[in-house]
């Protein structure tokens, strides 16, 4: 990577867009404040970027926004498990290894299938099940089991917008966050997300019923102790959000939901 390129990185906004297509098109493509990044750069520039950002954030880091996901290459996705769960990256080269902090927020969208109408009221879809599958496919459940939310956003017809009642003004929702946010760190010194697993019955304890709960549903679906563990983290949230100390079943009910995005992997 040239210089002028890592230069280019280390300047951005706190937000860094990547997207995989045009896969000739070097780092220098910008429109705006974002970046288009082939897959191939995908793993070295993450690797500067946070390097030079982790100093200025705090501990959660920078939020990294990846579009079309599933179409970036499957072993640069998986070279995003290792950072993701211990917010550092190990890089080998030759004889020599390197260690960098890579503490960062990773926020990600695909489309449900190929042809991006599966589960659309007013288009259909053209794709095959196998294809469905190939696609979904691409992302590893060891990956999907890394992140805390997966999210459906479903198509809303173009009436039904209309007769939308406005949503909560956005200032409003940053406040009840930072509220939220102060919350745990005056608990536990830190945001739930870093929260360790030794330390969640102390800080995440859940109530009989929400136990159960959990319990039953990680059963269900089949999740791993690490998912377990994320959704125990995100129904810590949701009660701060709330302003309980207690993590209650209707947190957990709701930590459950915002699992749940991809059908093909419920976790
Ligand atoms: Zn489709």
């Amino acid at each position: 990577m040239r210089r002028e390129r890592r230069a280019s990185l280390g300047r951005s906004s706190s937000w860094t867009y990547m997207k995989p297509r045009k896969l000739d098109t070097a780092l220098s493509h910008r429109s705006g404040r974002h970046h288009t990044i082939t897959g191939g750069q995908f793993r070295g520039a993450i690797r500067l970027w946070l390097h030079r950002r982790e100093r200025q954030t705090d501990r959660s880091g920078p939020s990294i926004f990846v579009d079309e996901l599933p179409e970036f290459p499957r072993a640069a996705l998986e070279a995003l498990r290792e950072p993701l769960e211990t917010g550092r990256i190990l890089i080998s080269r030759a004889a020599r290894q390197a260690e960098f902090p890579a503490r960062f927020q990773l926020i990600a969208a695909m489309n449900p299938c190929p042809c991006g109408h599966l589960g659309n009221p007013l288009r259909a879809c053209r794709c095959t099940p196998d294809q469905i599958a190939r696609y979904q496919g691409r992302l590893s459940g060891p990956f999907l089991d890394r992140l805390d939310l997966l999210i459906e956003v479903p198509v809303i017809p173009p009436r039904e917008l209309q007769d939308l009642a406005p949503g909560e003004p956005s200032a409003q929702v940053a406040e009840r966050v930072a509220a939220a946010r102060e919350r745990a760190v005056a608990r536990q010194g830190h945001a739930n997300a870093l929260l360790q697993a030794q330390d969640l019955a102390a800080h995440a304890a859940l109530e009989p019923a929400a136990k159960a709960l959990l319990e039953r549903s990680a059963e269900k679906l089949g999740w791993s102790a690490r998912s377990f563990h994320r959704v125990q983290r995100v129904a810590r949230t949701v009660a701060d959000l709330a302003g309980s100390p207690a993590i209650a079943a209707a947190h957990v009910a709701e930590a459950i939901q915002l699992r749940r995005g991809l059908p093909s992997h419920g976790g």
